[in-house]
């Protein structure tokens, strides 16, 4: 294991005891897979890397408990299939703030964080009230451009 790899298991450790999860071999490989890409992961693309190891029904129970913890926010694609990406802000069990634009490419389907593009304020009619907004900006990636 290279240096850069332990350390990462480390914090993913530290992130798994401070949510009150187990910390097992399969959890950590979740969050190696989730964050070894820029863009944002769906099941069946894990399903296709991890699948040797975990299980369908391992790796869904995986993801919903990251959900539910507040360690990585769900993300739809232009096929509706969910994709899952890290919480960056300060999220909590069950309180998501991910308050930030995703961009999807209308080629390859990649869904994107962009953490630095921050939501506009909306104002609701007062009969209202807001639990979550989401946006997503659509377009060519930086790869996708590169092909044309
Ligand atoms: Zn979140
Ligand atoms: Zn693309
Ligand atoms: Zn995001």
């Amino acid at each position: 294991m290279t240096n850069e790899k332990k350390e990462r298991n480390k914090e993913f450790m530290e992130l798994l005891r401070e949510n009150g999860l187990k910390v097992t071999s399969q959890r950590l490989r979740v969050l190696e897979e989730i964050t070894h890409k820029d863009a944002a992961i769906s099941q069946p693309d894990l399903e296709k890397i991890v699948g040797k190891d975990i299980d369908r029904v391992t790796l869904y129970r995986i993801l919903s408990s990251f959900e539910e913890k507040g360690i990585v926010h769900k993300i739809f694609d232009l096929n509706g299939t969910a994709t899952y990406a890290m919480c960056t802000s300060n999220c909590t069990e069950n309180h998501h703030h991910d308050q930030h634009i995703h961009f999807i490419c209308s080629v390859c389907n990649s869904v994107f964080c962009l953490d630095e593009v921050s939501l506009p304020k909306i104002t609701l009619p007062s009969h209202f009230a807001l639990h979550s907004l989401a946006i997503n900006a659509v377009g060519l990636c930086a790869n996708c451009q590169k092909e044309d």
